[in-house]
């Protein structure tokens, strides 16, 4: 993680290690508590701003630790409302994050990693490769930076880690990240209101569900045969459709929970009606929800979002098989904000 001069970013801390770290002042451990209300609940970015904290516990602060903040370099707006922020990390590298403004709250849309090593054939993160994982503060501080943009009685509630990278790729800082995240000491999501979407890393799936309440999970579909799944996703060679499915069918979930798949629409390559039949056919058992996502163009890429009728048709087929399956236009595509197409360029 990258450090200053020997000094600890406070945000990459999971919530005991900042314990930890105050008895190492020797203070007493429930000031963790109050300095994370700073650096969450306010999004504090200096240590003079904290003032019911004793001035000599203050004044230790900075010789130690420091706080980080993402401000976003740029800013873009949709048309449809939504919103690309682009920031700028300490080595020079670019993130993208993209803020979904839904009925009566906000979706965030966050980066894990910058680029992503698992080279997807449709999606432009992938053309990147993988250029480093993020540290857990510059998760966290996507959330804090967006929100510091926000009118303060705007509710930014939901969460999904779909933006770049495959979280998955880089368990244990996201495992972090979410736990400040959905701690009542940190940002206080609700499980309930955090997504995960992972192109298929079924070891750290298993993982990830072996906690109870975790988050909820999406796993990017994209085919239905091993054959499709492995050209248009390189990982489906590591980890193939019926172990990735199986691994689903092992998941427990709540009552009414469900788990999503995501499907991107591709013409002539997946979106036939046989597709969707088979769709039907290897989710079945499954308590799935299915998220069609008409392909989001983007420069340089050779597939084609399929005609309306398509779409439809193919949304009509999971439907009749009583699978819930919406159609997810592309929020943001003027602004090359929607899936697939974050490249953290300017
Ligand atoms: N790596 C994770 C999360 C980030 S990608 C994953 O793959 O799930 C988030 C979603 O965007 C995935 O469901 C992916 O299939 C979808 N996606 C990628 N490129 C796309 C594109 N060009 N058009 C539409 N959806 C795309
Ligand atoms: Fe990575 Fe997800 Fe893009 Fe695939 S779709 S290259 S896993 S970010």
């Amino acid at each position: 993680m990258r450090e200053r001069e020997g000094r600890v970013n406070l945000k990459n801390l999971s919530l005991e290690g900042l314990r930890e770290f105050v008895v190492s002042l020797e203070e007493k451990p429930f000031r963790a508590a109050q300095l994370a209300r700073w650096l969450y609940g306010r999004g504090a970015r200096q240590f003079e701003a904290m003032t019911d904290l004793a001035k000599a516990f203050r004044e230790k602060l900075p010789e130690r630790a420091w706080i980080s903040f993402l401000e976003p370099a740029e800013v873009q707006a949709s048309q449809d409302g939504t919103k690309k922020y682009l920031f700028l990390l300490d080595d020079g590298e670019r993130i993208e994050s993209v803020l979904l403004p839904e009925k009566d709250h906000y979706t965030l849309c966050l980066s894990t990693q910058v680029g992503c090593a698992l080279g997807c054939k449709f999606c432009l993160t992938g053309k990147q490769g993988l250029r480093r994982n993020l540290d857990p503060s510059e998760m966290v501080d996507q959330i804090v930076g967006v929100r510091a943009t926000l009118p303060p009685e705007s509710k930014l509630t939901n969460l999904v880690l779909m933006g770049m990278g495959e979280p998955l790729e880089n368990f244990q800082s996201v495992l972090r990240a979410l736990e400040i995240i959905r701690s009542p000491m940190g940002l206080q999501f609700s499980h309930r209101r955090v997504t995960l979407s992972t192109a298929g890393v079924i070891p750290r799936i298993e993982e990830l569900c072996s906690r109870r309440h975790f988050v909820k999970l999406a796993i990017s579909l994209n085919a239905s045969t091993d054959e499709q799944r492995s050209q248009l996703m390189p990982i489906n060679r590591k980890y193939p459709l019926e172990d990735l499915l199986a691994a689903c069918r092992r998941i427990p979930l709540d009552n009414r929970e469900k788990i999503t798949f995501e499907y991107v629409l591709i013409r002539g390559v997946n979106d036939s009606e046989e597709d969707a039949q088979r769709v039907t056919q290897i989710l079945r058992g499954i308590r799935a929800k299915i998220n069609l996502i008409p392909f989001n163009e983007h420069p340089g890429s050779p597939f084609q979002r399929p005609m309306d009728e398509a779409i439809q048709r193919f949304r009509e087929i999971l439907l009749a098989k009583r699978f819930p399956a919406m159609v997810r236009q592309g929020k943001g595509l003027d602004i090359l904000a929607a899936c697939g197409q974050l490249g953290g360029k300017v």
